[in-house]
């Protein structure tokens, strides 16, 4: 290591305490940083060290973090993110979601690496954060106010428009399990709940901004990366043109974009709503989150018959999804409304649209009535019943109420087979890609700590280029030693596959980088040794994935949890009626070997539970 302190960080952890209305900062030693280094790493670590798994999520005992990573505001596509952690309202377990926007770089330029908010203040408060000062300031005039309007309002009172602020509205306010924290109006820490943690804390929002980034060791290093990402912005085209989601028709034809709760295997709709569509009508524009020329976030307005602000953005590819095809929904302008709706009150849009689809299943069913409904039409296709029921969730009024606590709730509560129906791993609805194409995606919805997740795992069906192959750059596979694999497989080489992605989308998730860009391990451990001025290599990167998922699977045992537990809805062991996936189902003792080997390779034993000898190797031993 070299003797000068690491870039990158700020070496400062701030810590709010909201029942004493008391500030304090901690330092971060470098040591403990290049242990963790940063965003998820930081998270689970602090989470295993000061919450006790088993409190209630929504009580002043859990803590809710945000973590910036070294590479979070340096001047480089992706390099925007921070990530955000708590015990999981939904779930049980750990929540952790990344966010893009400017609030990480601003957190770092204020001078922290990372912010601790425990306890629960008596009013409503939020946070102003700016060039190392932080102030607690009255939120009571907030409360019960949409995103724009408290991010218009708090920049007012700071007299500061350049604040950049994570904030929550009224779904999050009232406790929905499920409701997100936004960063400005339209880019969430969506999955999990940590909306609702931030609600439980009364705290409305934490503003900061700042002018002093920590230094950065190599400058050069991280412009050799950013000249190639320049030099390479082809193969980010789709995201540039049409934001996410621009192969949703050939997702639809592939058999990857569900429909109907993820019963049906075809939306022939599908052209009346994706992105392609968006961008010849509503679509205004395209925004970027900090330093990123790739600019995939579409900017959409609608005026009739449902009002779109464009402050609220454009729907993403899982929010079209969900909305869309999940909830049978072929209406482009009530799928924009719906994510205006949702980046309104604070709501995560995959986890309301598949909660919302599985109410449309159970009423189809006759599991839920006309009376329970409140004499809603609640039909798959039904979009007003579709933004109606948003409303009621959010206020948790009438079936709202049943419905804010997430489908694997509700479908407990309604019982008489509905659980068949609630189309989650963990408690966490499923994002919009479908494991019965892609098994190494299958196991990742099963295992990853979080819940059924889609950005820390792989996507077979996109690796495969709709082959049948599947293809990892040689800069990725050399050093890990991968062997070619298949779009079909689900043994041991699709295993390594899964484990190698996941254990770099991890690393991401510490050093935070968005995992839309194409950078490469190689790319992955130049920029961190460029920013930070360590020698590191990927086997270190991978060491500190390895260490992170694990510290968050003895969270989660500690929490409740079992191997039971990482298993999917039986309704992908069964192909769908038509479409692609008319003759594809998983197959159950080859997702349980897929499972099982997954845990030999991350040295857990046969129920999913770290041994000791790994936690030795890892240096975690005393989370035993
Ligand atoms: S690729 Fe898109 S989501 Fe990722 S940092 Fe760039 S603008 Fe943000």
């Amino acid at each position: 290591m070299n003797e000068q302190p690491a870039g990158g960080y700020n070496f400062k952890l701030l810590r709010v305490d909201l029942n004493k209305g008391e500030i304090s900062t901690e330092p971060l030693e470098e040591p403990f940083c290049r242990r963790y280094i940063g965003g998820t790493g930081f998270i689970i670590y602090y989470l295993l060290k000061e919450v006790r798994p088993e409190i209630d999520p929504l009580s002043p005992e859990n803590k809710l973090i945000f973590a910036a990573g070294p590479l979070t505001g340096i001047p480089l596509g992706g390099a925007s993110r921070h990530a955000v952690g708590a015990k999981s309202p939904l779930t049980g377990g750990i929540a952790k979601s990344e966010a893009g926007e400017w609030w990480g770089a601003q957190l770092k330029r204020s001078g922290f690496d990372a912010l601790i908010v425990e306890g629960k203040a008596e009013t409503p408060v939020y946070l102003w954060i700016h060039d190392g000062e932080v102030e607690i300031k009255q939120a009571g005039h907030l409360w019960g106010r949409m995103t724009k309007e408290t991010q218009e309002t708090i920049r007012s009172e700071v007299g500061d428009e350049k604040a950049r602020i994570a904030l929550i509205g009224p779904a999050a306010e009232n406790l929905v399990s499920y409701a997100c924290i936004m960063h400005g109006t339209h880019d969430a820490a969506g999955r999990g709940g940590l909306g609702a943690v931030m609600g439980s804390k009364n705290l409305k929002a934490v503003a900061v901004r700042g002018n002093n980034p920590p230094p950065v060791v190599d400058r050069e290093g991280v412009r050799v990366v950013s000249t190639w990402l320049k030099e390479n912005m082809d193969l980010v085209k789709g995201y540039r043109e049409l934001g996410t989601g621009g192969a949703m028709e050939l997702f639809e034809q592939a058999g990857n974009l569900p429909s109907h709760n993820f019963r049906e295997g075809r939306f022939p709709a599908v052209g009346s709503i994706s992105p392609t569509r968006i961008r010849e009508t509503i679509r205004v524009g395209m925004e970027a989150c900090f330093a990123c020329p790739v600019k995939c976030k579409k900017v959409v307005e609608v005026h009739e018959p449902y009002i779109v602000d464009r402050a609220y953005g454009g729907p993403e590819y899982e929010t079209i999804g969900a909305f869309g095809s999940c909830c049978g929904v072929d209406d482009m302008n009530a799928v924009a409304r719906a994510n205006a709706l949702c980046n309104a009150y604070s709501l995560d849009t995959i986890s309301t649209g598949v909660t919302i689809a599985f109410a449309m299943e159970c009423f189809e069913k006759g599991l839920l009535s006309s009376e329970d409904t409140g004499g809603i039409e609640l039909s798959f296709g039904n979009a007003g019943a579709m933004l109606e029921v948003i409303e009621l969730i959010v206020r948790r009024e009438g079936i709202g109420e049943l419905l804010a606590q997430g489908s694997a709730r509700a479908a407990e509560r309604i019982g008489r087979g509905a659980q068949k129906l609630a189309m989650q791993v963990k408690g966490l609805e499923i994002p919009m890609h479908e494991p019965r194409l892609s098994k190494g995606l299958g196991l990742g919805y099963m295992v990853n700590p979080h819940g059924a997740d889609h950005m820390d795992n792989m996507m077979d069906i996109l690796m495969s280029g709709y082959g049948t192959k599947l293809a990892m750059s040689l800069d990725d596979a050399l050093p890990l030693g991968l062997e070619p694999t298949t779009l079909e497989d689900g043994g041991p080489r699709k295993i390594a596959y899964f484990k190698a992605h996941h254990s770099k989308r991890i690393v991401c998730d510490c050093l935070l980088l968005c995992h839309f860009l194409p950078y490469s391990f190689a790319h992955i451990v130049q920029l961190t040794e460029a920013v930070t001025g360590w020698e590191t290599t990927v086997t270190e990167q991978i060491r500190v994935a390895e260490r992170v998922l694990t510290l968050c699977r003895l969270f989660n045992i500690k929490a409740g949890f079992t191997a039971e537990h990482d298993k999917l809805p039986e309704r992908f062991f069964r192909p769908t009626p038509d479409g692609a996936l008319k003759d594809k189902a998983l197959n159950h003792e080859e997702m349980e070997a897929a499972r099982r080997y997954y845990y030999d390779l991350m040295g857990w034993d046969e129920k999913g539970r770290p041994k000791a000898e790994k936690l030795e190797e890892l240096g975690i031993e005393e989370f035993a």
